[in-house]
């Protein structure tokens, strides 16, 4: 039995919940890449993974209690994106009503924010590193409870590939909260505004969207996919998470000091005007955004990994990495075009392949 109010409003509570633990449990103080008002790095709270696991622990005992189906998520899975979107909207209202004015449009202000880092609670929470937190235990969420609702309805033959989607995309929400502090040197949280790309962003798209492979197969019957297939998921998907992760950790440890060899072993290739540097070598001299190829990479490994892969949905997720990362390769080259100006040029020089080395 289905009850819309409780399920539009589910996220609402759920978030409030991650919100309230994530600022109450120990964190460690961790040193950011952002910049404050007076020039000083600003320092992050990160309690990621403790505050995953406690979720985890409260939606198991629900689970285990009766309290709530084990697929309930799934059962008002309509409802439930429906009020996060609502709350993305409000919320982006309200983050625009608490900041001073950037002096861009309207639409512009909304939708790209106002306030660079603003900080919840006296600076216990920051407002990105939350919207990420919430975000991602909610996919979480989501994931467990759709593929609770597929193993419910095929007690005898649930699909190997809907098990397999499931510890794919956990892997990719864990190791996020796993790095968590490696997000701090990201583009969004040093870059960015706090407006509703990256509120509705992290509250209703992150949850809903990013586990559209079991939107579309999560009813079916087990598909029969043969081993070969879900062996190539499993290799594509972990070829891009080295890609993606390894360029992540080279990037992160550099920036942190230059001089220090990758994993204590690699020495980092850079170029330098005599003021800045760029990498130059390791997964930085294969393409200037070889992540973005381990994100795209990732992405097809989870499609795959569904074992239906003449079925539309579950590649919708590669496409949408393609349609987000595309563009955001080129806002990128042009902002570090104007930051770094001759030394980029040099970089690209270098470096000439964007994301796929030789192609593109
Ligand atoms: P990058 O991690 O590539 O960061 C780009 C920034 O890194 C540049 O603005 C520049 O910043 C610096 N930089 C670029 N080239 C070099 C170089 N050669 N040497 C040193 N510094 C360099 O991009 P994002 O922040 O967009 O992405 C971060 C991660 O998040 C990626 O792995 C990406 O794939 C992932 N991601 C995941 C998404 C998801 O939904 N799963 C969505 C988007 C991204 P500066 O000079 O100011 O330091």
């Amino acid at each position: 039995m289905t009850n819309p109010v409780l399920g539009f409003f589910a996220p609402w509570l759920v978030y409030t919940g991650i919100l309230g633990l994530h600022v109450v449990l120990p964190a460690r103080s961790i040193e950011g890449y952002a910049i404050d008002g007076r020039g000083e790095r600003l320092r992050y709270r990160i309690n990621g993974l403790l505050t995953f696991a406690v979720s985890l622990v409260i939606w198991a005992i629900a689970g285990y209690s009766g309290v709530l189906p084990w697929d309930w998520l799934w059962q008002h899975r309509w409802w439930g994106a429906a009020g996060a979107c609502v709350l993305g909207v409000l919320l982006s209202l309200a983050a625009m009503a608490w900041a001073p004015s950037t002096g861009r449009s309207f639409v512009a202000q909304y939708f790209f924010g106002r306030a660079e880092n603003p900080r919840l609670f006296g600076g216990r929470a920051d407002a990105k590193m939350v919207l990420y937190l919430v975000g991602a235990i909610l996919l979480e969420l989501n994931l467990l409870s759709f593929v609770a609702h597929h193993v419910l309805a095929y007690p005898g033959d649930p699909s190997p590939g809907v098990i397999l989607y499931a510890a794919l995309l956990t892997w990719f929400v864990v190791d996020y909260l796993v790095f968590e502090r490696v997000h701090l040197y990201t583009y969004d949280l040093f870059a960015e505004r706090v407006g509703f790309k990256l509120i509705w962003g992290c509250l209703a798209w992150y949850p809903w969207f990013y586990c559209v492979g079991l939107w579309a197969v999560a009813a079916l019957p087990n598909a029969g996919a043969p081993a070969w297939l879900l062996v190539l998921a499993s290799l594509t998907f972990f070829a891009g998470w080295t890609l993606a992760r390894g360029a992540n950790m080279q990037k992160y440890a550099f920036k942190r000091d230059p001089g220090r060899p990758f994993l204590e072993r690699f020495p980092q290739t850079s170029i330098s005007d005599g003021r800045r540097r760029l990498l130059c070598g390791g997964f930085w001299g294969v393409s200037r955004h070889v992540n973005y190829l381990g994100e795209i990479l990732m992405a097809t490994g989870l499609a795959l990994s569904l074992g239906r892969p003449s079925e539309l949905g579950p590649w919708l997720y590669p496409l949408y990495y393609l349609l987000l990362l595309v563009p955001r390769e080129r806002d990128d080259d042009r902002r570090c075009a104007a930051k770094y100006g001759e030394l980029w040029e040099r970089y690209r020089e270098r470096v000439p392949w964007r994301i796929v080395p030789r192609l593109y």
